[in-house]
C-alpha cells in the first residue's frame, strides 16, 4: 500500500501497462517467493503445533517437530486437514488464538449438520483485504472505481471480502448484497459502476432482468466482472461477456483458507495467479494422496503461510485443477491454478462415466433456441443413476418446440459427454434463479439413503 503514485491513477484509465497493488512481492523472483514460503511455513507450523491440539497431536505422530522441517518439499511429510475436521471441533476446536486476540468470525452453512466455523485477527483481516485489493488490481480494478459488491453480506465471505478489498484498493464500494434484482440494475446504472462483483449465476440473473426491463447493461459503465463462489464453465463467462458488455475474471477461494481472494485470475485470462507469499499450493492425486507432476490434474491443497488465528495445514480443497509456474503476461510471478470447473464432492458417476455439472453447462450454454439456466436431477432407478436436465426454452420458442428441442440436446450432452440423459425443456423463468451460489444438481439419491 502506499506506492500507488498519481501517475499510476492517472493511468487509470484503463493504461496498458499493469496495474499493481503491491509490485514487489507480485513479481518477485520465484527463488526469493520460495525462500519466503519456507521461513513463513516454519512459523506457521510453529504456531499450528504450539496452539491447536489437533495439529500437535498428528505432527507428534508422524514425529515431527516444527523446526524438522528443512525443505518446501518436506510438507509432503505434513498431515492433510480436511473439512470435516472444522465440524468435529466445532466451533472454535481449531483456533490459534483466543477470543480477546480475535477481529471476526465467519460461517458456511453447512447442507448437513453444523457449519464451519472460521476466524480473523485484526492483521489476517488486514492481509485478506490486501489479498482482495490485489486481486481486483489484477483483473484490472483501479483506484477510484465504483465497485458494485452484489456479493451476499453476512457470515458468507463473500460480501465483506470484496467490500474490504475494494476499500483497500481505493475503489468506491457499493455495499449492495444480494437480491432486489431490478433495484441493482438502476444503481449500476445511477452510479456508474465500472466493476460487478458477483456469483457468475447471479450476473446472468441480472443480465436477465435488465433485458427483460429492456436496460442494456452493454451500453452501461460496467468493464469488469469479478466472479466467483461457484464452478463455471468457459462456454458461460462467454455468455455473460457477450450479455452484460464486460470482462469476466475468475476470483477463487474458499472460507476455511481465508475467503475470496486466494487466487485471481489476470487480464490474460489464463488461469488464476494463487498468492504464493501467502498460500502454499500442492495438487496431489486424490486416490493415492501423492502429488502429480506440474500441469497433471488432481486435487488442490492447500496450506496457509500468514493466518493467524486458523492456520490450515495441507488442507484438501476438493477441488480438481491443474497449476502452472510458466511465467504470465502479466509479469506477475505466482503460480496459476487453472481454472475450477469442477469440484470433487459434485462429480456424479453416471453408469461409469464421471461428470461435473460444468460440462454439461458447457454444452447447454451456446444451444440455440435454449436460455443458460438449468438443473441436474440425479436419482436412483434400479441399481443404475439416472441423470435427468431441466433446461429453459428462449422467450420465444413455441411450446410444440420443445419436444424435438429436448431431443437435440439429449443427442449432443450424449455426443459429447458420453451419457445418456431425459432432457426436458421448460418455459422461460421455470427454472429457480440463483440470487448467490447456484443450485445445479438436485441429488435425489441422498433422500433415500
Ligand atoms: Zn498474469
Amino acid at each position: 500500500m502506499g506506492a500507488t503514485t498519481m501517475t499510476e491513477l492517472g493511468m487509470s484509465s484503463r493504461g496498458k501497462a499493469p496495474y499493481y497493488f503491491e509490485q514487489g512481492l507480485e513479481t518477485m523472483a520465484r527463488e526469493r517467493l520460495a525462500a519466503l514460503q519456507l521461513d513463513r511455513l516454519r512459523s506457521t507450523l510453529r504456531n499450528a503445533y504450539e496452539h491447536v491440539p489437533l495439529h500437535r497431536t498428528r505432527l507428534d505422530a508422524q514425529r515431527m517437530k516444527p523446526d524438522d522441517l528443512r525443505t518446501l518439499d518436506e510438507v509432503q511429510r505434513l498431515p492433510f486437514t480436511v473439512k470435516s475436521d472444522l465440524r468435529d471441533h466445532y466451533p472454535f476446536g481449531m483456533f490459534a488464538r483466543p477470543h480477546r486476540e480475535l477481529a471476526r468470525l465467519h460461517a458456511s452453512s453447512g447442507t448437513t449438520g453444523k457449519p464451519t466455523v472460521v476466524g480473523y485477527t485484526r492483521s489476517d483481516i488486514h492481509s485478506w483485504a490486501g489479498l482482495m485489493a490485489r486481486s481486483m488490481a489484477c483483473a484490472g480494478v483501479h483506484p477510484g472505481d465504483v465497485v458494485h459488491n452484489a456479493y451476499g453480506y453476512g457470515l458468507f465471505t463473500g460480501g465483506l471480502g470484496a467490500h474490504y478489498g475494494a476499500e483497500a484498493l481505493g475503489a468506491v464500494v457499493v455495499p449492495v448484497s444480494g437480491g432486489s434484482t431490478e433495484r441493482q440494475i438502476a444503481l449500476i446504472m445511477d452510479f456508474g459502476a465500472r466493476v460487478l462483483c458477483a456469483t457468475p449465476s447471479y450476473a446472468l440473473a441480472i443480465a436477465e432482468v435488465a433485458e427483460q426491463q429492456h436496460v442494456d447493461l452493454r451500453a452501461s459503465s460496467l468493464e469488469i466482472g469479478l466472479f466467483g463462489a461457484e464452478p463455471w464453465s468457459d462456454e458461460m463467462r462467454r455468455e455473460i461477456e457477450a450479455r452484460l458488455g464486460l470482462k469476466a475474471i475468475d476470483i477463487y477461494g474458499l472460507s476455511e483458507i481465508m475467503g475470496p481472494g486466494v487466487a485471481c485470475e489476470c487480464e490474460a485470462q489464463s488461469g488464476l495467479h494463487g498468492w504464493e507469499d501467502h498460500f502454499l499450493f500442492e495438487v496431489i492425486d486424490p486416490e493415492t494422496a501423492r502429488p502429480v507432476p506440474e500441469g497433471q490434474a488432481g486435487e488442490l491443497v492447500i496450506t496457509t503461510l500468514t493466518k493467524e488465528a486458523l492456520p490450515m495445514l495441507r488442507y484438501r480443497t476438493r477441488d480438481i485443477t491443474r497449476i502452472t509456474t510458466a511465467a504470465c503476461d502479466c509479469g506477475r510471478t505466482h503460480l496459476r491454478i487453472l481454472r475450477i470447473t469442477g469440484r470433487n464432492d459434485d462429480m456424479l458417476i453416471i453408469r461409469g462415466v464421471n461428470v461435473y455439472p460444468s460440462q454439461v453447462e458447457a454444452v447447454l450454454v451456446g444451444q440455440p433456441k435454449i436460455a443458460p439456466h438449468y438443473q441436474l436431477i440425479v436419482e436412483r432407478r434400479g441399481s443404475l443413476d439416472h441423470v435427468s436436465v431441466e433446461v429453459e426454452a428462449e422467450p420465444g420458442i413455441p411450446e410444440d418446440a420443445f419436444e424435438p428441442l429436448a431431443h437435440a440436446v439429449a443427442h449432443r450432452i450424449k455426443s459429447l459427454i458420453g451419457i445418456t440423459t431425459d432432457v426436458l425443456v421448460k418455459k422461460p423463468g421455470e427454472i429457480p434463479r440463483s440470487q448467490g451460489k447456484a443450485v445445479r444438481v438436485r441429488d435425489l439419491r441422498k433422500r433415500s439413503a
